[in-house]
């Protein structure tokens, strides 16, 4: 933290809404950003918590082009999709709104023109692509190509999503107009442009006085800077998005990333008449959670767009993720290849808390991370149920059992518990101190130890077996238990809130002030605690199973989808058909192959005799189930040793989409010997 601040404004990315979210996102920059928010809620600062959906820019009109709807639905259906699953899912925004609203076009509108009579704009006519056969100005996105960096083929004019390099579309090698697959051609078109170069001085000073930033977020920023900025158009020649608030310009809206983080100004203008406080003054510290693929917008285009303007503090950081990935694979939308959080709430109802702990352990701070369903279950069985699930409700139990559900009475400490409540002492601060310099997997594995310490001391201290003799140290020590439970309810609170909450329930306790934690006699002798059940369920194998199938089950789709019907084979004469001897036999007998996998041994009548065919089939067919049907083989083939056996012959087999294979069969039992031509 540079400076002492007076209030926070925290965004969060606004995301496009053309599709559900999934766990990229989350692990990304919504779940880092509200553990931050609730820890500054829960310490008493005045924090506003922003974010919505962006309806505008390419993405939008090519979903609905995909779906053959207007963009205006595409953005209704998701904006739902979207906020209300955040809303499940504990996220706590101040205000979820969307880009389409007036007050964010007049506010974009407002800082566009105030710019431009600052004459901070620079006005110029370029060349663009433009579509001959579509009759219109390809945007950034429309335009595919293979990436300059890196050389992936499907590259779009504005970015590359496999190496993450942002371009510019006359950077493409062979471009071409995703709208007809033609070569677009260059046309002349006037636009206004940031004048990034010019401003790259005043930017260098912005982020220098900042080294705090993460290495992440400092080193890509650098790259750019070490790169020199280039001007950026900020208006765009298409027909969805906000108009251009200048006369004569017509079929020009405002660049996506020009009013976008606009969108944070108008949302929080949204929420309250107090907004200026939280975008104008400077003892504002202004946050912005975001993905990597975001960094350059927020650390240098928004920057200069506010400085440009004038009137807007500056982020004091940018603590932007890197990428989590899925079972070890990149997660695409395009290739269904993402646990969606709306199907989450849906098969996980309720078990919110597990899903925000394991993204939040793994969440990608530092470098690209991985979510696996088997680390899932690990993390919820052995930590969460296994060590503070299993605390909380021993503690809970046992003073049911012994203490007819009241606190128990602290008696006189030993130094075992006077060393454990010193621990405890001093945990919320460290675990604030982490929140506050962005470093949440930390601060989750102190808040962890916690329930850990909770864990260890009754398991140490055995009250199970004390009450057998000696009721008053038992008293103690479920007392103690009993304030560290009540602890774990405010230090957990921005990280499982749901759990945090049940906790409240269990021991009939409000929420406490961050700064209430740490001491030993949040709960009074004799108040009443409630069993309510478990803080949490075990996931059990079948659970996790049926979610790698659902997985493997979008990696087949993909696959069938790209999958083509092989080239025809170079062209051959009768006589070389005419050559093969293709009969069908019966198969009387089949067995597996002794040390292959893949070979079954067949024995087929054909009619003349019982001969012996080796087939590669047997990942394919169990031999019991085969015995009795029709196929055709090719007879004359020359016998051929397989495993030091003789094969006489070759089976025909056809080959589905998905590689399953099918014997070639008459449409009616024939006789054995019946010659195929
Ligand atoms: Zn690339």
């Amino acid at each position: 933290m540079s400076k002492p601040f007076k209030r926070t404004t925290v965004t969060a990315a606004l995301i496009y809404a053309n599709g559900p979210i999934h766990i990229g996102h989350i692990a990304g920059c919504y779940l880092p950003a509200d553990i931050y928010v609730r820890y500054l809620r829960a310490t008493g600062q005045d924090v506003k918590f922003i974010s919505g959906t962006d309806e505008h820019g390419v993405p939008i009109t090519i979903k609905a082009k995909k779906e053959g709807v207007t963009p205006q639905e595409v953005v209704d259906k998701y904006y739902g999709i979207i906020k209300d699953s955040f809303e499940e899912f504990g996220i706590s925004f101040d205000i979820y709104s969307r880009t389409s609203n007036k007050v964010h076009h007049d506010m974009s509108q407002d800082i566009f023109k105030n710019i431009y009579d600052k004459g901070q704009f620079v006005e110029e006519t370029t060349e663009q692509y433009y579509d001959e056969k579509a009759q219109t100005f390809l945007a950034d996105r429309y335009i595919i190509g293979t990436c300059p960096k890196c050389g992936n083929e499907g590259a779009y004019g504005d970015q590359c999503e496999r190496c993450g390099s942002t371009l510019s579309p006359t950077e493409l090698i062979n471009p071409r107009s995703a709208l007809s697959g033609e070569k677009p051609v260059m046309k002349e078109t006037k636009n206004w442009y940031l004048p990034l170069d010019a401003m790259q001085p005043a930017l260098e000073k912005y982020v220098e006085s900042h080294p705090e930033w993460k290495t992440n977020v400092m080193g890509q920023v650098k790259s750019w800077l070490n790169d020199g900025l280039k001007p950026r158009a900020m208006t765009r020649d298409l027909d969805w998005g906000i108009k251009v608030p200048l006369p004569d310009t017509e079929g020009k809206v405002m660049y996506v990333w020009f009013d976008a983080p606009i969108g944070y100004i108008s949302m929080t203008k949204e929420l309250t008449e107090d907004w200026e406080k939280y975008w104008k003054d400077e003892d504002t510290r202004l946050v912005h959670f975001i993905g990597k693929d975001n960094i350059v917008f927020h650390c240098l285009i928004f920057p200069a767009m506010c400085m440009a303007d004038g009137r807007f503090i500056l982020a004091d950081n940018v603590p932007a993720n890197e990428f989590m990935n899925l079972e070890g694979d990149k997660i695409s939308t395009s290739r269904n290849w993402a646990v969606w959080l709306h199907e989450y709430l849906r098969e996980f109802e309720g078990k919110q808390d597990i899903l925000r702990y394991v993204l939040a352990a793994s969440a990608p701070e530092t470098k690209d991370s991985d979510f696996t369903w088997s680390d899932f279950q690990v993390r919820n069985n052995s930590e969460l149920v296994g060590i503070f699930g299993n605390f909380v409700n021993r503690a809970v139990i046992l003073t049911e059992k012994n203490f007819e559900s009241k606190v128990p009475q602290l008696g006189e400490l030993n130094d075992y518990d006077k060393q454990v409540l010193a621990t405890l002492a001093e945990m919320p601060a460290k675990i604030g101190e982490s929140i506050a310099n962005y470093r949440f997997r930390e601060a989750l594995a102190l808040m962890m130890d916690v329930a850990r310490l909770g864990n260890k001391y009754l398991a140490e201290t055995e009250p199970w077996k004390v009450i057998k003799t000696d009721r008053e140290r038992t008293a103690t020590i479920l007392n103690i238990g009993l304030q560290i439970a009540a602890n774990l309810s405010i230090l957990a609170e921005p990280f499982l809130p749901f759990t945090a909450e049940k906790i409240r329930r269990i021991l009939n306790i409000e929420a406490f002030a961050w700064s209430e934690a740490g001491r030993a006699d949040l709960l009074v002798e004799g108040q009443t605690v409630t069993n309510i059940g478990l803080l949490f369920e075990k996931v059990e194998d079948a659970t996790v199973a049926a979610q790698v199938q659902k997985l493997e089950d979008a990696k087949m789709q993909n696959l069938l989808a790209g999958k083509e019907v092989p080239a025809l084979k170079e062209e051959i004469q009768y006589d070389d058909f005419a050559k093969m001897d293709i009969r069908i036999g019966t198969i009387i007998e089949a067995e597996k192959v002794a040390k292959s996998k893949k070979l079954l041994k067949l024995k087929i009548e054909d009619g003349i005799k019982q001969r012996t065919i080796l087939s590669g089939i047997g990942e394919h067919f169990q031999p019991e189930n085969i015995i009795g049907q029709q196929v055709s083989f090719l007879a004359n083939l020359a016998p051929r040793k397989m495993m030091g056996m003789e094969s006489e012959g070759m089976i025909l087999m056809a080959e589905d989409k998905d590689g399953s294979l099918a014997f070639v069969q008459p449409s009616k039992n024939v006789w054995n010997g019946g010659t195929v031509a």
